[in-house]
């Protein structure tokens, strides 16, 4: 049996016209899923008794189990599931002054292998199926009482290695009679999968797109990001820039401060120049330590700094507020504490 989580609502309309019902059907089920949020299909009071027996026969409504819950003192909550097969997920809610953002993971562990990060200490061991990542959103919301406004693909997992489940993911999201996450509310963010950006930029939701550069040219980008090696930071800089010409959508970059490796003056006036007249945002990430990597986090002098240079010439730049950092905030930090 398969969770019922996996259907968008064309996936929904094919299953009823397979089965010879009407297909405005599907429109029902995604309220009673999203909006009424039901543990049960007997709760579908508009739906026929045989009908709803069908569904029972082929779906279910399982949630996710929740292993432990961490709060912070900031209002951030880090949520550890099990899945069906075993495996540990991680899912963060972000209390920001908008709203509640959910941060979802997308695969079991991460091939990309980027040195600073936790989550690619463990290797991919499969795709996260669309309900997998759809029941993190509901059941972390279920579990925290509380409206999700806003999602950000950017938990363990390269969200472009896992494409369709992933967009399927965006679809069910963004349903108007279901969770009715508005596209501009989801980010998805990347290492950058260079022939994934083209794809993604053809898709016709307005969602947003988040590139995780962290460096300025390729010595040290090929230092940090392995996939660097594949797609050049030319090559990416080109996706970016013919992603905004297609979609007319500003792009977050997203550059992590590490000490020493990227947080130089030079390297603050070398990101200028290589965004320069680019429309893109770029947050600047205060590193979270990781206990078996030597990297560090840059000092709060050499972080305003870099974030002066920027700004002076004229780029669009925050220095992000940390969130979470006393309850292992940092990508994969809690999953790889309970696996060996
Ligand atoms: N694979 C995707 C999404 C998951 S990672 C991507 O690379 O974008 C989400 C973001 O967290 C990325 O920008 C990643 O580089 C960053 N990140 C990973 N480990 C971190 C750490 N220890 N501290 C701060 N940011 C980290």
């Amino acid at each position: 049996m398969q969770s019922i989580y996996n259907y968008t609502l064309d996936m929904l309309k094919d299953y009823m016209i397979s089965l010879g019902e009407k297909p405005f059907r599907s429109q029902q089920i995604i309220e009673w899923l999203y909006r009424k949020q039901i543990k049960s299909f007997d709760e579908m009071s508009n739906i026929k008794k045989s009908f709803i027996e069908q569904l029972k026969n082929d779906f279910d409504l399982d949630r996710l189990e929740c292993v432990t819950k961490q709060e912070s003192f900031d209002g951030t909550k880090k949520f550890l599931f099990r899945l069906k097969d075993g495996n540990l997920i991680e899912t963060v809610l972000m209390n920001n002054e908008y709203g509640y953002s959910a941060c979802v993971t997308t695969e079991v562990g991460c091939n990309m292998g980027c040195a600073f990060c936790a989550s690619g200490m463990k290797k991919k061991l499969r795709n996260l199926e669309t309900s997998e990542i759809v029941l993190q959103v509901l059941t972390a919301s279920e579990l925290a009482g509380i409206k999700i406004t806003h999602v950000v693909v950017m938990g363990i997992g390269e969200p472009f290695d896992n494409y369709d489940n992933v967009i399927n993911f965006i679809k069910i999201l963004n349903e108007p009679l279901g969770f009715e996450i508005g596209a501009r509310h989801i980010t998805v963010s990347t290492c950058g999968l260079v022939p994934k950006i083209y794809e993604y930029s053809e898709f016709p939701l307005q969602v947003n797109l988040a590139i995780s550069l962290h460096a300025p040219n390729n010595e040290i980008r090929n230092q940090i990001m392995p996939i660097n090696k594949t797609y050049k930071i030319e090559k990416l800089m080109q996706a970016i820039t013919d992603y905004i010409d297609k979609t007319n959508r500003r792009v977050t970059i997203e550059y992590i401060l590490l000490k020493d490796i990227n947080d130089t003056v030079e390297c603050a006036n070398e990101l200028a120049d290589l965004l320069h007249g680019l429309n893109v945002y770029v947050n600047l990430i205060p590193y979270n330590e990781v206990k078996e990597k030597p990297y560090k986090r840059s000092t709060k002098e050499a972080m305003v700094k870099f974030f002066d240079i920027l700004k002076k010439r004229k780029i669009n730049v925050q220095l992000r507020r940390e969130q979470g950092g006393d309850i292992d905030a940092a990508c994969g930090q809690l999953r790889s504490k309970h696996i060996k």
